[in-house]
């Protein structure tokens, strides 16, 4: 079942943790070592965004103690460098090098910050990324924020609620318009302004300079903001540049199959934001314990072939609106809609050309959302 130099996991966040306990789960008995470049130990990152300024977001995904009692040896604060795919042998910044059977690459993402790259410009990836912008909300009475898309849309929202002034810039009309379309997306925005902050939809940041403690922004609508904080959201980059030479086949994550084999190596396999299966890479929560969950069923019980994986899904929640998104929405066309006045709820659903259900968005419904995702594990069928 296992070989004497077992699992190698690059990575210790949910994609990497959750292959770890999914293998102890599916009763791999070999080594398991989880290679991770942060300090803390492993924690989880939709918190990060929410909840509320005055409470720390650190929510572990193991402590030292389950992983000691299962048998995964974390390496903490190290970082891996180098890969020899067809040696099997990973070196580390240390230069120490680690032989195994396999490897499971889950290096995820690092946020952009390009163009706007300004001295303390916040980002939010990491703890340490969460603890300086719940600080920078705290001592705050207006902050700025760039890109309206999950992260951004999460971060107004909780500045929001702490009473802190936001202005949100995005190019685009509306907020998240990419993956719920144009008409939900105008309800996002009102959400938003609802809330009291001042939306600018469809302008971007031409100038951002560093004033004293604080920064004045210059609009592409001609006007000037002032801010105490400003904060990037304008999507990520992902991590395979220590891949480079590796013979893995690196394009816009590790290139998979369907099941996270990486191609043309055997045992090695990519899970979660920095993989890409069958051609789709997917930067959501769920996806990725969905795809620890199969590859850890590959690498233990090889002959038994783990199901697909289930249809993509994602939440945000965002000021009162719990929000849910499944399969895939073809966002250039309207979606049906049925809503509720009160309490607010809504159902939008988008149906391909036989009426089956291709995907879907819900606000505050989240029963729906199970029966939409329970149709599209069904094939579609109502
Ligand atoms: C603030 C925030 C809120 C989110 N909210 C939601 C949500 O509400 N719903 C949802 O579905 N998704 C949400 N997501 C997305 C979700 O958290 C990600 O899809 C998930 O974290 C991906 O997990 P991962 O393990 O693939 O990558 P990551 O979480 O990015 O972890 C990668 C890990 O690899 C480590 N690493 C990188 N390079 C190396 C190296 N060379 N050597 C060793 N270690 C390395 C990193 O330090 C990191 O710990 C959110 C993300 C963020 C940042």
């Amino acid at each position: 079942m296992s070989g004497a130099d077992g699992v190698v996991v690059v990575g210790g966040s949910v994609a990497g943790i959750r292959t770890a306990r999914a293998l102890r789960e599916q009763g791999y008995d070999g080594p398991v070592r989880v290679v991770e470049a942060e300090a803390e130990v492993p924690y989880d990152k939709p918190p990060l965004s929410k909840g509320s300024v005055d409470a720390d977001a650190c929510v572990p995904l193991i402590t030292l103690e389950e992983a000691e009692a299962l048998g995964i040896e974390l390496v903490l604060r190290r970082r891996a460098v180098a890969l020899d795919a067809d040696r099997r042998r990973l070196t580390l910044d240390d230069g120490n090098v680690l032989s195994f059977d396999h490897l499971v690459v889950a290096t995820g993402l690092t946020p952009r910050r390009a163009p706007y790259d300004v001295e303390g410009v916040l980002v939010l990836r990491t703890l340490a990324d969460s603890r300086a912008l719940r600080e920078a909300i705290a001592r705050s009475q207006q902050v700025l924020v760039i890109g309206a898309g999950f992260i951004g849309a999460e971060v107004a929202s909780l500045a929001r609620r702490h009473g802190v002034g936001v202005t949100l810039v995005d190019p685009e009309p509306v907020p998240m318009g990419r993956v719920v379309g144009t008409e939900l997306g105008g309800r996002f925005a009102a959400l938003h302004r609802r809330h009291g902050v001042d939306t600018r939809f469809g302008s971007t940041v031409t100038s951002l300079v560093r004033v004293g403690d604080g920064y004045r922004v210059l609009l592409s609508d001609g006007d000037v903001v002032a801010a105490d904080a400003v904060v990037v959201g304008i999507g990520s980059e992902v991590n395979v540049g220590w891949l480079a030479g590796s013979g893995l086949l690196v394009d816009d994550g590790v290139v998979c199959d369907e099941r996270g084999a990486a191609l043309r190596a055997p045992g090695i396999h990519a899970v979660g934001d920095a993989a890409r299966w069958a051609g789709v890479r997917v930067e959501h929560w769920t996806s990725a314990v969905d795809q620890a969950v199969c590859v850890a069923r590959s690498i233990a019980h090889p002959d038994e072939p783990a199901a697909p994986a289930p249809p993509a899904y994602v939440w945000s929640d965002q000021y009162d609106w719990k929000i849910q998104l499944v399969g895939d929405r073809d966002v250039a066309r309207l979606p049906e809609v049925v809503e509720e006045a009160e309490p607010f709820r809504l159902a939008a659903t988008w149906h391909d050309a036989e009426g089956r259900i291709t995907g879907g968005v819900t606000v505050n419904w989240p029963r729906e959302s199970v029966r939409m995702r329970a149709a599209l594990a069904r094939g579609g069928a109502a």
